[in-house]
């Protein structure tokens, strides 16, 4: 069972990551295999991951600081999709101009049709998870309706399975 957290705070209000941080603290006892965060960062967005324990990811954010931020999401995976590795750790990114990153709870089934027409359209993936398939729509998705919240809409229409989805762009 993964965790999964969101926080939206005031534009003023900096403490994105220690909210996110504290969450995913708050549901380790569920169990997990690797942890993730994403920060807004002005015109890009920011992510830190690692595989295992929350310690890990925190030595990472201890040797590469975030910035500051009011808005970010968090997760703890449970790996159903790819072994628990760094590259596989959410969040991932959609697109390539670095705005948008994805977590993701749960199982897309019908992540590998997906996946196969992406691909043919020459989009490129960097893990093994069922949940870049849903960053990749929702970047592609985004690029069209410029409005998120329509992106996601249209983007989970498509997809089959039991899941929850949250994501992240700089420009929303
Ligand atoms: N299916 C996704 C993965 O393997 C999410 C698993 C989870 O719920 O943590 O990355």
């Amino acid at each position: 069972m993964c965790g999964i957290v969101g926080y939206v705070g005031p534009g003023a209000d900096e403490r994105a990551l220690d909210v996110v941080m504290e969450g995913l603290a708050r549901l380790e006892y569920r169990g997990y295999d690797s942890a993730g965060v994403a920060l807004v960062n002005g015109h890009e967005v920011a992510t830190a991951k690692r595989a295992g324990k929350l310690a890990n990811l925190r030595e990472l954010l201890a040797e590469h600081p975030m910035p500051p931020s009011s808005t970010g999401i968090g997760h703890t995976r449970w790996a159903t999709h790819g072994g628990p590795t760094d590259q596989n750790a959410h969040p991932h990114r959609g697109g390539t101009d670095g705005k948008l990153a994805v977590i993701h709870n749960g199982i897309i089934e019908n992540f590998h049709a997906l996946k196969s027409q992406l691909l043919a359209q020459g989009i490129t993936f960097t893990s093994e998870t069922d949940t870049e398939v849903a960053a990749q729509l929702l970047a592609i998705a985004y690029e069209e309706a410029q409005d998120l919240t329509a992106a996601m809409r249209q983007v989970v229409n498509r997809l089959e399975g039991a899941f929850t989805l949250l994501a992240v762009h700089a420009d929303a």
